[in-house]
């Protein structure tokens, strides 16, 4: 089937010379959303955007088959993927500039079908950061890291958002659920999101379109942890199954390549940046778009100490340049909007702008990955296939843990993430035997197992931070990030938990344990990094309001998961995308009103 959807359209001409009402910086689903909103508000936006625009859908052929490329989806040689051990063993910068390699990725390089993503994730000899072992994914193009997300689209709670209230730990976000739920809805309505109605206190439901089915062996652990109190839930996957009004997007036709991982949706029904939110703004009237654009600094008016646009360097002639506008919003994925404010550096704001908290880069969270488990469905060993691939996920399992229970040894939850069935390639290719009988070991297996792995909530603290490291420079003469971030002992003690649920859920469901992952992977691996400019109500305390508008300099938000004042255990997309829109709506308002 060929499905027909419209071009991108044509960009505006972009003249530095003119005043916007607002400069966007990044173009992800924070920027994304913000170029959205702003611009529905009848606001004229520039939106900067550090990487290129790409031929999105010939670089992720969804459509095609592993025979029918060269090397089976891999990258051609000389492109080399960063490994656990690399990133335990060494210390960041990982990619020496005189590598071998002609280019290095993070990890997400190194799953099958790295062809796919190697003109989207940035390459570390160009980008690198100093400090503690972190892997850090970016993605530097049109869309960010929307173009390759996993679109698992969860909502938080106010077992989230009032946490402290909960259990007594740090601080309470300055929003309740209510504030939010009216933008968690327009979020689903504007891009689609599927899954399953579950009346769940701590994981809210969605709006949701039709969700996908779950398989054999999913629906069996499903019923066996109903009794348990727990919940395996169909993938909540932001993508539309039953269709948007967006004419750059089709509905999901379960084509396959959502199981080839990494890799997007060609057809954009799994929701990306440009097709979700960019184009339908550009089509206003109202958006410039200004790709290869990478922002240095916010530039401050002198007199007033407001921001007054934003100074960038053209990323292909290195040339730099300025912008001008009555509000900047920042929206360059969270540890990168932490390095541009502490970067902006001026008379005003000697600390970086909007800082004068000491706040920015600190209380740096995300989700802690590892622990998991495989297992194996006897019953479906031999068991003839249908056609279980071509969904965007398989299963969730929300949180348990300290809700009204409270663990010993560790605060907070986790969630897993799994599937199960026959995927693009068959996942029992270590059966023994050769020839015929191996081919048919593998068939027979193929299908049978079911795994989960965790992620669960790091603690915001203090100490865990980002700063400048005067010392190392980017490609682009930008001074990087170093990180100085590390685990605790709750983030330990959880994983031990998270091992043993994970197989304890398996074994009640009749599953066979094939393996039990107890290790804490290399922090970075969840890609849900958030915190460094969080919200709250005191300005000594917080970088942000409950606006995502600067305590300091009223004309500048910052719209991004930095703004989280915890990580929770959901994955953090569709929250960023709720509050990007509430923030927005308020500065358009408080714009009109010339407040800002
Ligand atoms: C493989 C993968 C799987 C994922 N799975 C999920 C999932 O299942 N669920 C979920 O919720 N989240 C998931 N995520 C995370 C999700 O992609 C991010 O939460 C989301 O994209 C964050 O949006 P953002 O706008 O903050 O950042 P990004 O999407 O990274 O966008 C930031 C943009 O800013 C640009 N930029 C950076 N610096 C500058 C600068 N100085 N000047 C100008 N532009 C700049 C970047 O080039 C980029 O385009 C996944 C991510 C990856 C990579
Ligand atoms: S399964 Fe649906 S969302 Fe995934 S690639 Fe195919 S059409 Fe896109």
């Amino acid at each position: 089937m060929t499905i027909v959807l419209t071009p991108p359209p044509e960009p505006k001409e972009v003249d530095l010379t003119e005043t916007y009402d607002a400069i966007v910086v990044g173009s992800g689903a924070a920027g994304g959303m913000a170029a959205h909103v702003l611009t529905s508000h009848g606001l004229k936006v520039l939106l900067l955007e550090a990487g290129k625009k790409i031929n999105v859908e010939a670089e992720l052929r969804s459509m095609q088959w592993p025979y029918d490329h060269p090397r089976r989806g891999d990258a051609p040689p000389g492109w080399h993927a960063l490994s656990l051990n690399e990133y335990n063993i060494r210390k960041p910068p990982y990619a020496a500039k005189n590598s071998a390699y002609k280019h290095v990725w993070s990890y997400v390089g190194g799953w099958g079908g790295s062809d796919y993503v190697k003109d989207i994730l940035v390459d570390e000899k160009e980008n690198p950061y100093t400090g503690t072992n972190y892997a850090w994914v970016r993605a530097r193009v049109l869309g960010g890291k929307t173009n390759i997300w996993g679109r698992l689209a969860l909502r938080l709670s106010d077992y989230d958002f009032k946490a402290k209230t909960h259990d007594g730990y740090g601080e309470d976000w300055p929003i309740s659920y209510s504030d939010i739920e009216p933008y968690y809805d327009r979020v689903d309505t504007y891009l689609g999101i599927s899954g399953h109605k579950e009346g769940l206190p701590h994981l809210p439901d969605s709006l949701f379109q039709r969700s996908h089915r779950m398989n054999e062996s999913e629906i069996k652990l499903r019923k066996a942890l109903l009794p348990m109190g727990r919940v395996a839930t169909p993938y909540r996957a932001g993508v539309t199954t039953d269709g948007v009004k967006n004419k750059y997007r089709s509905k999901c036709y379960g084509r396959g390549a959502c199981g080839r991982r990494p890799g997007g949706c060609d057809i954009h029904a799994a929701f990306d940046s440009p097709t979700g939110l960019i184009y339908p703004a550009m089509d206003t009237g109202n958006l410039t778009l200004r790709t290869n654009s990478t922002a240095y600094e916010i530039t401050v008016d002198k007199k007033t100490g407001k921001a007054n646009g934003v100074a960038f360097i053209d990323s292909q002639t290195h040339k730099a340049l300025e912008a001008k506008a009555k509000v900047v919003v920042v929206a360059a994925s969270t540890l990168e909007s932490a390095r541009l404010l502490l970067l902006s550096k001026s008379s005003q704001h000697p600390n970086g702008i909007g800082n004068s908290s000491n706040h920015v880069g600190h209380n740096f969270c995300e989700h802690l990955m590892g622990p998991g488990v495989t297992g194996l469905v006897k019953e479906l060993v031999g068991k003839e296939h249908g056609n279980e691939d071509g969904r965007p996920g398989g299963f969730y399992v929300p949180r348990f843990r300290n809700l009204k229970d409270k663990q010993p040894g560790f605060l907070r939850g986790y969630g897993f993430e799994g599937g199960g069935g026959k995927g693009i390639f068959p996942d029992s290719t270590d059966r023994p035997g050769f020839g015929k009988g191996y081919k048919k070991e593998v068939r027979d297996y193929a299908g049978a197992f079911i795994n989960m792995g965790g992620f669960g909530e790091v603690l915001p603290r203090y100490e865990n931070a980002v700063s400048i490291d005067p010392n190392v420079k980017d490609a682009w003469g930008i001074p990087v990030l170093k990180f100085d971030y590390n685990f605790g002992d709750n983030e330990k003690k959880m994983a031990e938990d998270m091992a043993v649920t994970a197989k304890e859920m398996f074994e009640a469901a009749g599953i066979e344990i094939i393996g039990v992952d107890r290790e804490l992977l290399t922090p970075g691996w969840s890609i849900h990094e958030l915190g460094t400019s969080r919200m709250g109500n005191d300005p000594k305390t917080s970088v942000l309001n409950q606006f995502q508008q600067s305590h300091d300099v009223k004309n500048l938000f910052v719209v991004d998961g930095s703004s989280h004042v915890n990580a929770s255990c959901q994955n953090p997309t569709w929250t960023i995308m709720a509050l990007a829109w509430r923030s927005c709506d308020h500065l358009a308002d408080e714009l009109r009103k010339g407040n800002l």
